[in-house]
């Protein structure tokens, strides 16, 4: 099978395996587990910060982190396709009590401050209290510019707001940018980073933030039921992720520049190709039918008028040599 419906499908091969059957485990809600202990300590080295925090998925990690951020009655603003408001099935309302407020991103993934500021609430008892602004990096790909980032982190200390980014993909603004995690990390207050995309870890992703947060955290964690025990042994996939499959990245990113390229060629409508996603634009006529075609030969893709297609490490250049040639058929035919 070519799968390119996520980044989340790939699959543990035998290095990882190996890594994970070889870990020291321990019980984790006593803090007991080693490789635990580990991965959150090269997560904070990495991201500059003081503490990180594992969780089995980042949607865990990112309501964890507006649990932690904002209390009942208060508000995070955050873009209106993110994934932490629209794709979280509305935890932090359902389960927090923390209203969300909405506004659109600009093309470039970006929430424009002077829109943010807008929506920040005045200290007024018909409010909602505003405590936190939430950033996506990638979002839909794209990689938010580190000046942004300068700017809405300083932006958030005059308008006295925590910064949330949703990293789930950061690391592939890590391989686009070539600069350290750091460099991106510091214009933010916590930081969620999934190793279960681009990564290839099979479960897992961590917080990164400052000792109070995360020990708020850890807190929070518990409750939701996120206490796991001999958890090092996911940990592990989580290590070897971090230590052998970031600088691949690029690889991914190479490869969904070249899919576009072709696609592009071929006649399809590439709308944007950024970092490791392509999105492409289909006739409604053409959809179910390109889908019975793919899937006829092997190939797994979200087909809709609206399409996205994912490289990651399980998918190389020889696979995606034959989508295309599946594909110019397809329209040939
Ligand atoms: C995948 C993803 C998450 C977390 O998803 P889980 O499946 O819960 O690990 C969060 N934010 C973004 C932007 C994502 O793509």
């Amino acid at each position: 099978m070519i799968d390119l419906r996520s980044d989340t499908v790939t699959r543990p091969g035998a290095a990882m395996l190996q890594a994970m059957m070889a870990a020291e485990t321990g019980d984790d809600v006593y803090r007991d587990d080693p490789t635990v202990n580990a991965l959150e300590a090269e997560a904070a080295r990495l991201g500059g910060k003081a503490a990180a925090l594992f969780f089995p998925t980042g949607t865990q990690a990112n309501l964890v982190a507006l649990l932690s951020h904002c209390e009942r009655g208060e508000e995070y603003i955050v873009g209106q396709q993110a994934h932490n408001y629209k794709y979280e099935a509305g935890g932090a309302a359902v389960l927090g009590s923390i209203q969300p407020q909405p506004i659109l991103a600009a093309d470039d993934g970006t929430l424009p401050l002077d829109e943010v500021a807008a929506a920040i609430k005045p200290d007024d008892i018909h409010f909602a209290r505003t405590r936190l602004l939430s950033l996506e990096n990638t979002h839909h790909g794209k990689v938010l510019p580190l000046h942004y980032l300068a700017e809405a982190f300083q932006f958030t200390r005059e308008h006295k707001l925590a910064l949330h980014i949703d990293g789930a993909r950061i690391f592939n603004a890590v391989a686009a940018q070539q600069v350290p995690l750091e460099t991106i990390a510091r214009y933010c207050d916590t930081l969620s980073v999934c190793l279960s995309k681009g990564l290839g870890a099979p479960v897992g992703s961590l917080l990164c933030g400052d000792a109070a947060c995360i020990e708020r955290a850890r807190r929070w964690r518990k409750m939701v039921g996120g206490g796991m025990r001999q958890a090092g042994i996911l940990a592990a996939a989580g290590l070897y992720a971090l230590q052998h499959n970031v600088a691949r990245l690029k690889e991914d990113h190479d490869n969904a520049a070249w899919l576009g390229q072709q696609l592009h060629e071929t006649g399809v409508e590439v709308v944007d190709q950024q970092t490791n996603m392509v999105f492409i634009r289909i006739p409604a006529g053409q959809v179910e039918p390109l889908k019975a075609w793919m899937e006829a030969r092997d190939v797994l893709i979200s087909v809709g008028p609206s399409t996205r297609l994912v490289t990651h490490m399980d998918v190389d250049r020889a696979a995606l040599e034959k989508v295309v040639t599946y594909w110019k058929a397809f329209l040939q035919q």
